[in-house]
């Protein structure tokens, strides 16, 4: 209903900057004022509902780059350390926790041996959204990126805090028991001989 309507001209500069191709219209003046995000396709993916929940809220705070990392410390100059507290070999950043550190791509491998599945590539979210794959593979392997980003975040936790990190190959029987037992929860009635070959 909106958009049929004609913006009042008081704020003509202002309309004049939204959209002048379709004229003057309340919907092209609010486009314009609103701040438009980014455009994304894995909304959809960090909400799966094969993936336990706390794992889709670190992956969103990932995502939206929201985590509390060194990095920003460093930038308020709250702290002067800004290495990864997994590797020390890095400025700790969002794109480094979660797809450059060793850690992560140790976890990520591990996943991808475990459920024949590459998941080395950047943008892995929207890697697997367009793949060919069945939905229910698709889900799992959601779940099991997010499970790795989510165990990644708690182990560089224990490493500043405790000064503790699990080895990798331990880390992910653990993921890999709690993407099981998801599945065992959530999993569709039926789910196709083919899935069933891949993942059991
Ligand atoms: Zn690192």
């Amino acid at each position: 209903m909106y958009g049929s309507h004609k913006c009042p001209t008081a704020k003509g500069k202002l309309i004049s900057q939204s959209d002048g191709s379709r004229g003057y219209t309340v919907k092209s003046c609010y486009d314009w004022l609103r701040d438009k995000k980014l455009q994304i396709d894995w909304h959809k993916a960090v909400w799966c509902n094969m993936a336990l929940p706390k794992h889709s809220f670190i992956a969103w705070l990932i995502s939206n780059r929201a985590l509390q990392l060194k990095d920003k410390l460093a930038r308020l100059q709250i702290s002067q350390d800004d290495l990864c507290c997994l590797c020390q070999s890095a400025f700790e950043t969002h794109q480094h926790l979660s797809e450059d550190c060793h850690f992560c791509k140790s976890l990520l491998c591990g996943a991808s041996t475990w459920l024949s599945s590459d998941f080395t590539q950047r943008n892995i979210l929207h890697v697997i959204n367009r793949k060919r794959w069945s939905s229910v593979r698709k889900k799992l392997c959601t779940a099991a990126v997010l499970a790795c980003w989510y165990t990644i975040w708690i182990q560089r936790n224990s490493a500043r805090l405790e000064g503790i990190v699990t080895r990798p190959e331990l880390v992910i029987q653990q993921i890999r028991r709690m993407i099981v037992c998801r599945f065992n929860e959530c999993k569709p009635r039926v789910v196709s001989p083919k899935d069933r070959i891949w993942f059991c």
